[in-house]
């Protein structure tokens, strides 16, 4: 059944697309949403520019209007999430620019409650419960996250590892290395190099890993809204099974990404760090889309190595891999060309 479900999918990528509600106190409440179809169709409009030749229509796999709930965007992609179980890898990551929702999707709100947790923490729910509740099946799931920043890779667990044992999941926390040698990440493939990696063995544990990862990674700047919407963030779930009745084991993972805001940056604006960022951030972007555009296309040749994002992805990206791109839309009107150059993004390659 599975493997009819990916057949029927263009190189197994999908693309959802949300757009966020417009925020309490906001006062200009245009929306460049003009409709929304039950089949994926979307058309928007310039809002200052109302007309035939402002409307343009686009066509995904889901579209989201302001009102669908955290739980009713993860029940669409549960299914892609569980199938990390049977030895998918899967990539799923959050793309708009910054403000559109990307964090609130794949993380929910700081301090939220159990009904706005995002795509990460249900993702982990999710695993965990069906892991357990398999008993055929003994499943070893590992955590790590990491941010990419200026084509850098640093580990947001880092800290952490200074409590090696002391730690609240007994001695569970280790180094990628240690893991390779228990034979626990065989393939490694999905593996980040220099980023810390934990066991956890329940969801809680995990919770509060990755509360304690987004902690240090604020921490380490002083403005963190600012920084994080300038850098890729990537939480990844390995899972090592083994077949308790026929013998046999698998590696699968899912990388959860919550992506660099793609707004362009006026290149007349800014200089220094800024303009270096914004370098980054449009390279690493770009890489992205060329490398999804090459799978999309079948192209023999897929230029994974123009990036460190991408490099990060490869394994959950092409082969049997299956990709979900969250497109994020702010829906004010103001926002319109950034929209439009997201939608577009997002339709080369589905
Ligand atoms: P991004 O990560 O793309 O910069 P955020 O996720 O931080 O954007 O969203 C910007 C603001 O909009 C935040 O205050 C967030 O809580 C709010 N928001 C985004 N999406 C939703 C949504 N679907 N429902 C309610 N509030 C949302
Ligand atoms: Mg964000």
């Amino acid at each position: 059944k599975l493997h009819n479900e990916i057949q029927e999918l263009k190189g197994n990528i999908r693309v959802y697309c949300r757009i966020r509600p417009f925020l309490p106190g906001q006062k200009d409440k245009q929306s460049t949403v003009d409709y929304i179809g039950d089949n994926g169709e979307l058309i928007v409009v310039n809002p200052s520019k109302p007309g035939k030749e402002s409307r343009r229509s686009f066509k995904y796999n889901k579209v989201y209007g302001p009102h669908a709930t955290q739980a009713e965007v993860y029940g669409d992609i549960q299914q892609l999430v569980r199938s990390v179980l049977d030895g998918y890898n899967v990539c799923i990551f959050a793309y708009g620019q910054t403000g559109s929702g990307k964090t609130y999707t794949m993380s929910g709100p700081d301090n939220g409650s159990e009904e706005e947790w995002g795509v990460n923490y249900r993702a982990l729910n999710d695993l965990f419960r069906i892991s357990q509740s398999r008993s055929t099946y003994k499943y070893e799931v590992g955590v790590q996250m990491v941010e990419i920043y200026n084509e850098q890779t640093k580990c947001c667990f880092r800290k952490l590892m200074k409590c090696r044992i002391s730690c609240f999941i007994g001695e569970t926390i280790c180094l990628i290395l240690d893991l390779r040698t228990l034979g626990i990440l065989s393939t490694a493939s999905l593996a980040v190099p220099d980023a810390n990696m934990r066991e956890v063995n329940e969801p809680s544990d995990v919770l509060r890993l990755m509360e304690t990862g987004f902690k240090n990674r604020a921490r380490s700047t002083t403005a963190m809204n600012e920084r994080s919407s300038r850098s890729h963030s990537v939480v990844t779930i390995h899972v090592h099974g083994t077949d308790l009745k026929n013998g046999g084991s698998l590696n699968a993972g899912l990388h959860l990404v919550d992506l660099a805001g793609s707004e362009r940056i006026d290149r007349a604006e800014v200089v220094g760090e800024r303009l270096k960022e914004a370098q980054h951030i449009n390279k690493s972007l770009a890489a992205l889309g060329d490398v999804i555009f090459a799978l999309s296309q079948k192209s023999p040749h897929v230029p994974f190595r123009n990036s460190k994002l991408t490099q990060v992805l490869q394994s959950s990206l092409g082969g049997q891999a299956k990709t979900l791109m969250l497109v994020q839309l702010n829906p004010e009107a103001a926002s319109y060309a950034e929209s439009l150059s997201t939608l577009k993004f997002a339709e080369r390659v589905s």
